[in-house]
């Protein structure tokens, strides 16, 4: 592993860009921690090694507030809210060069030019109806996770631990947290085309859900008591995963931990974008964008 988080760090060193991302990272290192930093993390017979790393972590809740501030600002965007697409056709049945019609809920029915399907999971149905057939093998995870709001500064590190089992910690700026723990969070694991809605939780059940991801974050890294004991006020949230391959998180020749194979497929003016990662949405956009504007 520390070979591995090495040759990443060379990668991230040498980029063009390197001293412009979140940070500067043109001095990009991995350490391996010491017994005696490792111990100030976690006292787990679980953990055998810890390494630091200058990963960023951003708060997505706050990207998504601004993003979507900014779509309601566009005035040359006109949003449909709350209604969901089941089907994009050929204007003209068989002329996949022509328009194409989108079929929502509600009655919408209307032709565009160009249709870009960035839908997540699900994605590859919309595809199937446009004629583009799925290849391979894919994986619907339905995840939740926890934010929680301290009601002071908690000073607790960014941990993400990987022992077969799954979680992580995310400190933005020691009051507003993340965290989560796999086995818990996972509702839905669906090789489906469309995957079936996560089962609903009752209150009963969230708070359950709550408490047994903080056990389980708080048996490896004890520092998450004093998160815990602070809380003003948490939230359970859930996000779908969409991934081009399949098998247990806990498995390491799982293809699901190949996730090299994103991107964009087009068949005529229609696009389906599978975004791979949160971080490379937007360097897929720019290329798409390029793609139609020359
Ligand atoms: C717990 C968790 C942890 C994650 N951690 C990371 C991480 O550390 N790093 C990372 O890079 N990525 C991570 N991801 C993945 C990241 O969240 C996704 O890559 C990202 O959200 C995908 O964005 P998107 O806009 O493509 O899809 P989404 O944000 O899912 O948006 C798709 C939208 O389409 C809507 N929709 C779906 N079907 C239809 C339909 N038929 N008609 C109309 N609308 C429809 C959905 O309601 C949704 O609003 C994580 C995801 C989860 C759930």
């Amino acid at each position: 592993m520390g070979d591995y988080f090495r040759r990443v760090a060379a990668l991230v060193r040498e980029h063009p860009e390197a001293k412009s991302y979140l940070t500067n990272v043109s001095n990009c290192q991995t350490h391996r921690l010491t017994g005696v930093e490792l111990s100030a993390i976690t006292n787990s017979t679980a953990i055998v090694a810890g390494f630091h790393a200058p990963e960023r972590s951003v708060s997505t809740t706050w990207i998504a507030d601004r993003f979507v501030a900014a779509v309601a600002a566009e005035n040359r965007i006109e949003a449909r809210m709350e209604t969901r697409v089941v089907e994009v056709r050929p204007e003209h049945a068989g002329d996949t060069e022509g328009r194409w019609r989108v079929v929502a809920t509600g009655g919408d029915d209307e032709a565009f030019d160009v249709v870009i399907n960035v839908l997540w999971q699900g994605r590859p149905a919309i595809d199937a109806t446009a004629g583009l057939k799925p290849a391979g093998v894919w994986s619907n995870r339905y995840c939740l996770s926890l934010f929680a709001r301290t009601v002071e500064p908690v000073d607790i590190p960014c941990v993400v631990i990987a022992t077969g089992p799954f979680g992580d910690i995310k400190n933005y700026n020691d009051r507003d947290f993340y965290m989560s723990w796999y086995q818990d969070g996972l509702r839905v694991d669906s090789a489906a085309l469309s995957p079936p809605d996560p089962p609903p939780l009752d209150e009963l059940e969230r708070s359950r859900l709550c408490n047994s991801i903080l056990d389980h974050l708080q048996a490896i890294v004890p520092g998450v008591a004093r998160t815990r004991s602070r809380i003003e006020h948490m939230s359970l949230e859930g996000g779908w995963v969409f991934a081009a391959g399949g098998g247990l998180l806990s498995d390491p020749r799982a293809t699901l931990h190949r996730r090299s194979d994103f991107g964009i497929t087009q068949l005529g003016s229609y696009f389906s974008v599978d975004t791979g990662k949160y971080a490379a949405a937007p360097w897929l956009a720019h290329r798409l964008a390029d793609r139609l504007s020359s």
